[in-house]
């Protein structure tokens, strides 16, 4: 089975693409909705060791964006939230991967930190999503009524275009309209379901 791993800046339509996919039977995992388990469940102890009680928000709770803030002003406390989270992410993937049905020909990870979180390595291929920055802060903007300047300061944090082209297998455009997108991953995914592992996988 191919694993091929779905990336992109914020709002440029990862999950919209993956959910495409889906009606076509297509297993995906969720890299960051995992995350997101993760740091309710298996690693609050830990979350709560490194930043005190005062990051919960209800006993087996945490509060995300307190979470989000810290980390976003302090590089150190960001890679120690990580070595706990990208491990177990990992490990809970490696679960799902060994539940799939034999026949699966591929299947699809979403992860928005695909390269910084070492995820890709685990991927035969990746595919970047990529969508002009204006249309993605304005897509972002009416999804989460989110301030303009927030998802700007986040972008900033994320992979550039150029460094995205350079580092994904295949890109999607998803500057246009859903009917466009919809038809893209028609055409990825009967492609897709061609592909063989490259020669250096392991
Ligand atoms: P994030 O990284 O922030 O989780 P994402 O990359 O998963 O974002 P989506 O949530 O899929 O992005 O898309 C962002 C918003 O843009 C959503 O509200 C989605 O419905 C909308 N959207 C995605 N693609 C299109 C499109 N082609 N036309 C119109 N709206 C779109």
């Amino acid at each position: 089975m191919i694993v091929i791993g779905v990336t992109g800046g914020i709002g440029s339509g990862k999950s919209t693409i993956c959910t495409l996919f889906e009606k076509k039977q297509v297993p995906v995992f969720y890299a960051d909705l995992e995350a997101r388990k993760i740091s309710e469940t298996t690693a609050l102890n830990e979350i709560v060791d490194i930043f005190g009680n005062e990051i919960l928000s209800s006993p087996t709770s945490v509060n995300r964006k307190k979470l989000a803030e810290i980390v976003f002003h302090d590089r150190l406390k960001l890679e120690n939230l990580n070595s706990i989270i990208h491990p177990k992410v990992f490990e809970s993937f490696h679960r799902w991967k060994d539940e799939l049905p034999p026949q699966t020909k591929y299947a699809l990870v979403e992860a928005a930190l695909m390269f910084e979180s070492g995820m890709f390595a685990l991927m035969h291929y990746v595919l970047a999503v990529m969508t002009n920055e204006q249309t993605r802060i304005t897509r972002t903007i009416s999804r989460d009524h989110a301030d303009e300047q927030v998802v700007k300061a986040r972008m900033e944090n994320q992979l550039s275009t150029e460094e995205l082209l350079e580092l994904s297998d295949f890109q999607i455009n998803n500057n246009g309209s859903l009917n466009d997108l919809t038809a893209k991953v028609n055409f990825f995914s009967i492609l897709f379901s061609t592909l063989t592992a490259p020669p250096e996988s392991l």
